[in-house]
């Protein structure tokens, strides 16, 4: 029995030791999350502002095209002014020709306001090229650590395993089970020591009938509390194997005796 005591306290090291690499696992991959919103927002950003330029490249070809027409007919309207029969068509021309030039010096003030704008616009577009480049090369970089790191994790994680399988065959699967979940679900302690009737793990006192069962080790029992492995321990062993926890714990001990003294 003391063996597989001694095989179960070397399991819950390693389950620790499991669990605590697996959360890391978890975590680690965490920090990428924002550098990636960042890059899918940049880009999200660079195609609107694509769609954007693409639509004011249509607006200035239309309103180029509407110059060329304009000075087309402001040409037609000259032609007929050279040859115009009298005073009245002559005066029609001109009042035409007038209303083209306005028409032509108000296009090309939009047309110019347009491509500044376009100019600027396709300036945002470069720099956004840039940066989704320089963001994507960070991330990249930022990703292949994170692979190193989850490596040495892995690795590590292999060689519990190992050493896992080496200790599996000594107990059932039943235990292996229950003492799995115990580890994983009590802050990595599945097995610890009953003395003076109370369980170490939950501090609760259990009955004389059950403290005895534990300290004959026909076989392995739970806290009826906390689920945890027990192990009976007489007076000499607590002195010295459990010394270090019990002072620990000693601050919360005394406050309970404090709050009974005060009879709260
Ligand atoms: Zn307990």
């Amino acid at each position: 029995m003391e063996n597989i005591f001694d095989n179960l306290k070397e399991l819950q090291e390693i389950l620790q030791r499991k669990y605590q690499l697996l959360s890391e696992k978890k975590e680690i991959p965490k920090s990428l999350a924002t550098k990636k919103e960042m890059v899918a927002r940049l880009k999200k950003n660079y195609i609107d502002k694509n769609g954007h330029a693409e639509k004011k490249e249509g607006k200035l070809n239309r309103l180029k095209e509407k110059l060329a027409e304009i000075e087309t007919q402001r040409e037609e309207y000259e032609k007929s002014m050279e040859i115009a029969e009298s005073q009245r068509e002559y005066e029609i021309l001109d009042k035409q020709i007038k209303d083209t030039n306005d028409k032509e010096q108000n296009l090309r003030k939009s047309i110019r306001k347009e491509e500044m704008e376009l100019d600027e616009l396709r300036e945002t577009i470069r720099r956004s090229e840039f940066l989704i480049k320089e963001q994507e090369e960070e991330l990249n970089l930022e990703k292949s650590k994170i692979d190193e790191l989850l490596d040495v994790r892995n690795a590590e994680l292999e060689e519990l395993k190992q050493k896992e399988d080496k200790i599996t065959p000594t107990l059932t699967p039943d235990i292996i089970f229950k003492f799995d979940r115990i580890v994983k679900n009590k802050e990595g302690l599945g097995i610890v020591s009953l003395k003076n009737n109370v369980c170490n793990g939950c501090y609760m006192t259990l009955s004389a009938s059950f403290v005895n069962d534990v300290r004959r080790e026909k076989e392995i029992k739970f806290c009826p509390y906390c689920s945890r492995v027990l192990q009976y321990k007489d007076e000499q062993n607590i002195a010295t194997e459990d010394y270090a926890f019990d002072e620990e714990e000693a601050g919360g001990l005394a406050d309970l005796v404090k709050m009974d003294d005060f009879d709260i």
